[in-house]
């Protein structure tokens, strides 16, 4: 069981907020296409059990929509003929609402995209507009109209919160708008004002500051009740889902299951090493990919760090027992921390597992540093 990611490093042009790897050098695009097509025959013997079964594939960006429906179908053909892909495979393809018509959707269907994930960030327009998105509200709502026409099940939806310019009561209009259609998966991420982007040098003029902590707790409070009561489960801090339709293939990552990554700057993982690609996409296009750039071999440490890492921010947390048969040698060092952070209950442990209480779930990724063994 494993799963492919393949990055499409492009964008018409940065949002403002944002610091991932792309380039807006549309021109760019066939020759990447090539060789990441390469890549795909290149690597088709990374998984180290023959026959891996590929459970998720994951077009991921950048904005993967900015590939055209035969360009798609190219790669989609590419990992058939050369990987085993299952009959049931997750297929997820990331979308912006400004490249989506009902043609472009009834092609993914097609060509066998099951899962859709739109970056709609906000329904309001001044959000769209602060945040330098490309499309405006009125878009968003005919794309998911379409969406549903077209007969897609399983669609997600990404929202950033923690905007400084809006109210809470403003953003939470949000999630009114999306109790009206069927979605099945959100993700709602907090704004991070990142060093280089537009909003990292706002912020070092001082004409952007962040919200304050408390107003982002309560925030973050007021987003996960609503999201409850309306059938959503918090499955993951920035991560909700209905009816069991969890991210599978992000869901794979935190239970260290193998995947593959391909493009520049994709990390991969074959269960015992973790390898990455040089992020230069100047080079991918020139060179395509080159292998053997970097790797770790993840170490018992590493692994324990990990599942700590990745565990505390589930709503499922992390098994004791697992911890104490798979990592009795870490675990013992930290459970007496553990066992300090439940009293302050911040912390708690039930049904074999220990995970974080309402206290402690905003705070999660200072206890986890408190925890890592170094
Ligand atoms: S579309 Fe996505 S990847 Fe591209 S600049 Fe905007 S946030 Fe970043």
């Amino acid at each position: 069981m494993a799963g492919i990611y393949l990055h499409v490093p492009f964008c018409k042009s940065r949002c403002h907020y944002c610091d991932f790897f792309k380039s807006t050098k549309l021109e760019y695009r066939v020759q990447y296409l090539e060789n990441l097509s390469s890549e795909i025959v290149d690597r088709k013997d990374f998984f180290l059990e023959k026959n891996t079964k590929i459970e998720t594939i994951y077009f991921g960006g950048g904005t993967p929509s900015l590939f055209s429906l035969d360009q798609l179908f190219h790669l989609i053909k590419l990992l058939y003929s050369r990987y085993s892909v299952s009959d049931n495979a997750e297929i997820t393809i990331e979308v912006n609402p400004d490249d989506l018509n009902r043609e472009y959707l009834e092609g993914l269907k097609t060509i066998g995209v099951n899962r859709l994930s739109i970056g709609i960030q906000s329904f309001r327009d001044e959000d769209l507009k602060m945040m330098g998105r490309r499309h405006n509200a009125r878009q968003s709502f005919q794309v998911l109209e379409q969406v549903f026409d077209e007969g897609f099940q399983n669609v997600g939806i990404d929202l950033i919160y923690g905007l400084p310019w809006s109210t809470a009561e403003d953003w939470l209009e949000n999630i009114e708008i999306v109790k009206d259609y069927p979605l099945k998966h959100i993700s709602a991420y907090h704004l991070t004002i990142e060093p280089g982007t537009k909003f990292g040098k706002e912020k070092l003029a001082k004409k952007l500051l962040e919200i304050e902590e408390s107003e982002s707790e309560k925030l973050f409070w007021q987003i996960h009740d609503r999201f409850k009561q309306l059938g959503f489960e918090h499955y993951e801090i920035s991560n909700f889902c209905k009816d069991g339709f969890y991210s599978r293939h992000n869901t794979s990552y935190w239970n260290e299951i193998p995947y593959l990554g391909l493009g520049p700057g994709a990390h991969s993982f074959d269960g015992d090493k973790r390898y990455w690609n040089k992020p230069d996409l100047h080079q991918y296009i020139s060179k395509g990919y080159q292998p053997g750039y970097s790797y770790e071999i993840l170490s018992a440490q590493d692994r324990f760090n990990e599942k700590l890492m990745l565990g505390l921010r589930t709503g499922r947390g992390i098994c004791k027992e697992e911890m104490k048969v798979r990592f009795n040698e870490y675990f013992k060092d930290v459970e007496k921390q553990v066992n300090m952070w439940i009293n302050r209950e911040f912390l708690k442990f039930e049904n074999g597992h220990i995970r974080a209480t309402r206290k402690g779930w905003f705070v999660i990724d200072g206890i986890i540093e408190d925890l890592f063994i170094v």
